[in-house]
Formats: C-alpha cells, structure tokens, sequence
C-alpha cells in the first residue's frame, strides 16, 4: 500500500546533510563575515580618496590647485582642479583649529560649503541592518538546531522530542534473509509483515492484529535485526528507540517522548516502532509508597495509553525487545498491547552454523572451511557472538597473510572470543608450568575416562589475555536440552579434576582452580535449589527470581535452617565429585605424568591427538606413586 516514494522526506534520514554542530565553527564565521563587512563599509565610504596634511591642504590653495571645499565636523574633503597633465581628484584632510581658513578659501576663490553628513541609505543597510540582519539570522538557526534533537540534532533544548531515530527504508535495509535460524520468530513475523502490506485485508475481515510483540531472548540473538527484517520486507520506515532513552535527562520528558513518538509513526504510518530495552520503562510498578520511579511510570502510563489509543487498521506495529521478560508490567502484557511473545533463543547447533555463514558472505572464505565443526565448538554463543568470531577470524587471516579464511583462522577465533586472545609474552616459570600442565591434563583424563562427560577436543597451557592460565575444552557431539543428574555429576567431577591432580602430583593445591570452584558450586547449588536433584529437599524450588537469559541468579526462598542444609548438600556433592576425579586420577597415575610431559612440551594437544597417546598404553603400569 504505501509505495517507498510515498515516505515524503523530512530530512530525517540518516544520509541527508547535518549542519556542523561545533560552536568554534560559528564563532569563526561570524568573525570572519565581520571583517568582510567592515573593510567593504571602509572601501566604499572612502571611494578613491587620498589622504593628506592639513600644511599640504593649504599649500594647494594658495598655488590655486583647489577647486572645491567640503567642510564637516573635523574633516575637509576637497576635490582638486583638472589641469593638463591630471584629472581632478577627490582629498581628504583632519580639520585643524585654523580662523583663517575661510578668509584664505575666499581669497584664492575656491567654492566652499558645509556638509552635514547624512548617510546614504546604502551606507546605513550596510553599517547597520546588515549585520543585525546576519546576526538574528545565526541566532535562529543556532537555537534550531539545538532543539531539533528528533532531526538529528544536538537535542540538549529537546524537552519533548522522543529522539527516535528514523531509518527511511532503503534496498539496503534488512531482510528476512540476513537474520539465520530464528525460523520460528520469523514464521511469527511473517503475519505482521503482510498486515504492514495490506492493513485492509484484515479489515475486511474483521479480524483485529495484534498491536505489538515482545521479542523476547538473551542479548545479541538478532532481537533488532529481526524488527529491522520485519521493516526492510514489508517496505516501511522503523523507528528505533531504546526504553532508556524515555527515562534519561529531564524530569518530566519521558511521557512526552513517547507522545511525540507516537505523533512521528502516526505520520508515517504504515511503519514499525522498535522499543529496545523495554524492561527500562516497563518494569512493575511499585505499589508501596511514592516512588522515585515517578518519571518512569508517567513515561509507562503514557506507553500504555499511546498503545491504547492507535488506530489499528493504520498499520502502526509496536516491537519490543527484552531479555528480562519476569519484570515487566502486566498491564503492558495484556491483549490489545504487548500480548504476543515472540522467543528469540540461543541459536541451537544448526542455527549456529546458519549465523556463521551469513555472516561469512562477503568474507573471502576457504572453500574447505567446515562451518559444523565451528557451530559444535560454539555451544551457548549468541548470533553476535558468531558474527563477531566470523570477523576476528577475517582479521586474523590479513594478519597471517592468508588468501583467504582458512579453519585454523576460525578455531583461532573461536579461542580468542571465549577465552581472550593468547598471552605469549607472559613469562611462567617452569615449575608452575609443570603445575597448570598436569592441571590440565587431569581435567581431561577425567573427562576422556568418564562415561557422561563431553569429549575433549583441546588443551592448551598458553595463558590467555582473560587471566586463564590454560585450559581443556570439551565439546559435546550434538547440544544438549536436557541434561541428566549422572551429566551434571561427570562435569562435577571434570571440574574437580585439575585441583586433584594437583594434590595427587604435587601434594599441594594452588589458585588455579578458582574458576573451576566458582563453576562447580554454581552447578552443586542449581542442583539443589532448583533442580530437585538432593536426597534432602527432593522437588522443592528453594530459590525464586533469576533471569532466564541474563544466567542471573535468584534469591533463596527458604527458611535459615534449610539455607544450612543446603550449603551441606552443595559441599556433599563437591567433595564427592573431588573423591570420585581423585580416584580416577590414581587409576591412570602413569597416563597423568606421561601426558603432562607431553603436553609441558607442546604446550598445546588437540582431542584426538591426547586419545591416541592415552589409548598407546594400557592404564595401571605405574602406581600412583605422586611425583
Ligand atoms: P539483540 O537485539 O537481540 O541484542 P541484535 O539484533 O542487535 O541483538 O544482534 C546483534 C548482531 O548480531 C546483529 O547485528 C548481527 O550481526 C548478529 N546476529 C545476531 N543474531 C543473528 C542471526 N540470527 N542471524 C544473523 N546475525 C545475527
Ligand atoms: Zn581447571
């Protein structure tokens, strides 16, 4: 319905002209305009006039060279007689206190006279109206732009102005095509996009779309590229703003960005209205005494009553996004409102492998390059996590002078994304290295000797720019929904592995396995508290609250007594799990001294590289007589 040419331009776009914002700018030009103004006032009052001594003055009349006198207040301008060899010309003099100047004027029978000096009108526009004129001009157009904050000013004067940026749609914009796996967001989508086309079939009908959808998903899961792709297919404009940008700056403004929000999309309708961050202006609200939310709440009530009051057949659509859907207000949940949930998850394995090659489009990409390989080692990244691994793994390829992005480029990627990029200039000293080798290597040998534990597919003691001394990666087959009480038990026990191996080799512990510990209580506690899986609580939820995407934990519900018995069951299965590795570890003595000295070696083993050596030679040649 609405043609892209119908999008009348306001100079919103964000490739339309900006007026320069810097104050020196103006400053500068006003001067310089200025000192033009003046020395052309200067030149045109003078003309072609030469300037003399009074002494000179009086020596041409008395040789008769002065045909006229134009006496003003302290000045005499005079014109001089034409003679043969020069043309008459124009002087000017100071007027000195002289009585006799009249008496010698007319002795020499010169014409003279007084001049009262009335400016010409062009002298007065020049001197005076000009400038005020260029001066009013700059001060309005200063003060406008100060206030144009919605045109793509500096907004600091933009009380009311919502600040919404407007992206005109262009065939640049965002297509279905760029946003990978979400198919089930984007099959939600697809009816907005056709009532965007055609808000009339719908009316006929009767049927009423919905008014806006929450998107709903961890950070950097293509929220925003979504709503774009939902702009860019049906062909309107998509205003972006982000809740905060409702709650900042000056009290009492927050309501009125949203009206004018909603002024601007009644404008341009049909269009999306994007509201990231939404949970900024849409969190419950309190009901115990008077809140400092004051502002936040005028801003909501406005929201709603905006959301209330569009015409639906327009075609506006509100898009919201947040990923901490739990604290936002039910009446902005209810139908009519934000009454569709849209969930824009982590991407699972083949999503994955779908982000890494859009994104790889218009990268010079090896043709071997195995895209599955990476989205298996990538378990639990967002979209823009791909992206940005896609991107570092370019940059490394210019910097190793590869003719194109090659695997390796990829997994060195990988590594630097999740675990900072490698700290080669980092000085270990031997022993310790020794330590954080057979650290490592416990990790592993445990892993590759328990039943439920991933496999391992690399080992690495190069310390890392994230303060990691190493580490043993593990990456599952395919992802896992659903994980077993006997999986968390095998990761319980992996991660108690290299504090175990340490005791058992060296017969003392270090601050290596801090990480690990933080890891292990985080699992032992869920364990408990939520996921019904101690022998004491049995399927009793002792703790509430917790962000489902943030991986924020919530709070206890439960009594002190049971907060006790709790950290006694957390310390149970730790210390387990740390007797369980320790035995392991003594079964496989000699495999943990010979790997450890392989790895102190090469530094770094891949998976299968470690299985062969530890499938070489059969376990239990040597006691685990320490070293
Ligand atoms: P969110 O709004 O959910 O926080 P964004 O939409 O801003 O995340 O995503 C950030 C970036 O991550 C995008 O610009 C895009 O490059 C990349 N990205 C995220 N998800 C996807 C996806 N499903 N397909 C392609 N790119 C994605
Ligand atoms: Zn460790």
């Amino acid at each position: 319905m609405s043609e892209q040419k119908g999008n009348n331009k306001q100079g919103i776009g964000p490739r339309k002209f900006r007026p320069p914002t810097n104050p020196w700018f103006f400053i500068l030009l006003a001067l310089a305009i200025m000192v033009g103004i003046n020395s052309i006032t200067m030149m045109s009052l003078n003309g072609a006039v030469q300037v003399v001594d009074y002494s000179e003055f009086t020596k041409m009349v008395e040789d008769g060279q002065v045909e006229s006198v134009e006496i003003s207040s302290g000045m005499i301008t005079f014109t001089s007689k034409s003679g043969l060899l020069r043309s008459a010309a124009r002087y000017q003099t100071v007027a000195v206190e002289d009585q006799y100047l009249v008496e010698r004027l007319l002795k020499n029978g010169v014409n003279f006279g007084g001049k009262v000096s009335r400016p010409s009108f062009f002298e007065i526009l020049l001197v005076y109206v000009l400038p005020i004129a260029f001066y009013a001009v700059m001060i309005i157009w200063i003060v406008r732009m100060f206030k144009g904050g919605a045109k793509g000013g500096i907004g600091a004067l933009n009380f009311g102005k919502s600040g919404a940026k407007l992206y005109e749609v262009s065939d640049a914009s965002k297509k279905f095509s760029d946003v990978a796996g979400q198919d089930e967001a984007k099959e939600a989508l697809i009816e907005l996009v056709d009532f965007l086309h055609q808000p009339n079939k719908y009316k006929a009908m009767g049927a009423k779309l919905p008014k806006g959808a929450l998107l709903v998903g961890p950070p950097g899961t293509g929220k925003t590229l979504l709503a774009q792709a939902v702009a860019g297919e049906a062909g309107v404009p998509f205003f972006f703003v982000s809740g905060s940008a409702f709650v900042e700056m000056f009290v009492g403004t927050g309501a009125a960005r949203v009206r004018d929000l909603f002024k601007q999309a009644n404008e341009k309708a049909p269009c999306i209205v994007f509201i990231d961050e939404i949970d900024a202006i849409g969190k419950k609200r309190d009901t115990i005494g008077i809140s400092a939310n004051d502002e936040r709440e005028q801003a909501l009530n406005q929201l709603l009553a905006e959301m209330d009051g569009f015409d639906p057949s327009k075609g506006i659509v509100v898009l919201g996004a947040t990923n901490r859907p739990e604290i936002l207000d039910k009446a902005l949940l209810r139908p009519g409102r934000f009454d569709r949930r849209i969930i824009v998850d982590l991407p699972d394995l083949k999503g994955r492998e779908a982000v890494l090659r859009v994104h790889a489009r218009p990268i010079r990409m090896d043709k071997d390059v195995d895209y599955a390989a990476i989205a298996k080692a990538t378990v639990g990244a967002s979209g823009a996590d791909l992206a940005n691994i896609v991107n570092e793994a370019a940059l490394r390829a210019v910097r190793m002078d590869h003719h194109a992005v090659l695997q390796e480029d990829l997994e060195a990627s990988v590594e630097t994304v999740i675990a900072g990029s490698e700290r080669k200039s980092l000085v270990v000293p031997e022993k310790e290295k020794r330590m954080i080798a057979c650290h490592e290597i416990g990790h592993a040998l445990v892993a590759a000797r328990q039943k439920n534990a991933a496999p391992v597919h690399k080992i690495t003691i190069i310390p890392r720019t994230s303060g990691a001394l190493g580490f043993t990666m593990q990456v599952d087959e395919e992802d896992r929904v659903l994980l077993s009480r006997e999986d968390l038990l095998a990761r319980l026990t992996v991660l108690s592995a290299g504090r175990a191996a340490e005791q058992f080799m060296f017969g003392t512990c270090t601050t290596g396995a801090s990480n690990d510990i933080e890891q292990m209580t985080k699992i032992a506690r869920s364990m408990v508290t939520r996921y019904g899986m101690s022998s004491k609580f049995g399927m009793m939820s002792l703790e509430s609250g917790g962000s489902a995407y943030l991986g924020q934990e919530g709070r206890a519900i439960c009594s002190s007594e049971s907060a006790a018995v709790v950290d006694k069951e957390v310390a149970a299965l730790v210390s387990d799990a740390f007797e369980n590795a320790s035995r392991i570890l003594k079964e496989n003595a000699s495999h943990l001294t010979r790997l450890t000295n392989y790895l102190l070696e090469k530094e770094t083993l891949m998976g299968d590289e470690f299985m062969e050596i530890l499938d070489a030679e059969p376990a239990g040649t040597a006691d685990g007589d320490g070293a």
